[in-house]
């Protein structure tokens, strides 16, 4: 695979596989979605993830990545990302769930993200899960071939910064291909050691803003994973996976609209 400073390119081939992987993983993600009601554990969204998985034939992404132990991410309130599904954490109305979640099909990753409310939430939990995926669409809007690399990390920050949300800092985005976590880095700020790496046309990223209402700051929890708001105030997170085209972006993993 050919590279352009450490990043893997993809040829169309293999951005034509990556499409049917991130098709596939979506409806996966949107039969948990749903699901999302009151009253429901989250293990059940894991459920969800290994029967379809099993019917389409490919394998979960996370499981065993690093260890972790579930094919899903599942975060529930002030849970930011890697959260475990559990039997016995059941949803109520007013919180907000986030599933991040990924196959591999035919040796190539899907990656993508989404929060959900939960019956009925507060306005300002419905603010926050608007502009984290106002700020996702805004970060993949920057991403074609004459841009650089801080121009997507910027334009995720003004909009957050707009709306006086947290950007989580410790977690970032990513190039995506036959690894789930490729080169480069995408930071949802623009750091103090900017990347000004051009953008080329097969380039593959994950482009995955997460806000705060409250602190960025974050604690994982004993079991190494979980990681959640110092402040216990509520995360979202939302996750695309983008080609570049000499046209400009492609979301790969959009829902697919053909069914
Ligand atoms: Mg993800
Ligand atoms: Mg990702």
């Amino acid at each position: 695979m050919q590279k352009f400073r450490g990043v893997f390119l993809k040829n169309d081939n293999e951005i034509a596989i990556m499409r049917e992987a991130n098709r596939l993983g979506v409806s996966i993600l949107e039969a948990m979605c749903a699901e999302v009601k009151p009253g429901v554990a989250t293990m059940r969204f894991e459920e969800v993830a290994q029967d379809m998985c099993r019917s389409y034939g490919v394998r979960p992404a996370f499981e065993g990545y690093y260890g972790f132990p579930f094919a899903l991410c599942c975060s529930v309130n002030e849970q930011v990302v890697h959260g475990f599904p559990s039997a016995t954490r059941i949803l109520e109305e007013g919180d907000i769930v986030s599933f991040d979640f990924g196959v591999v099909y035919e040796g190539f990753f899907s990656d993508s993200a989404r929060t959900v409310g939960v019956g009925e939430v507060s306005d300002e939990a419905r603010l926050l899960m608007r502009v984290t995926e106002e700020s996702l669409m805004k970060g993949i809007a920057e991403a074609r071939p004459g841009n650089t690399l801080n121009d997507v990390s910027a334009a995720i920050e003004q909009h957050a910064r707009a709306h006086k949300l947290a950007i989580i800092r410790r977690f970032v985005g990513h190039g995506v291909g036959r690894s789930l976590h490729e080169k480069p880095e995408i930071p949802n700020f623009v750091p103090a050691v900017s990347n000004p790496l051009p953008l080329k046309a097969g380039m593959v990223l994950a482009i995955e803003p997460m806000l705060a209402l409250g602190t960025h700051e974050v604690n994982i929890l004993a079991d190494n994973w979980t990681a959640v708001t110092k402040d216990g105030k509520y995360a979202a997170h939302f996750e695309h996976s983008i080609a570049i085209t000499p046209q400009g972006p492609e979301i790969l993993s959009l829902p697919d609209k053909a069914a």
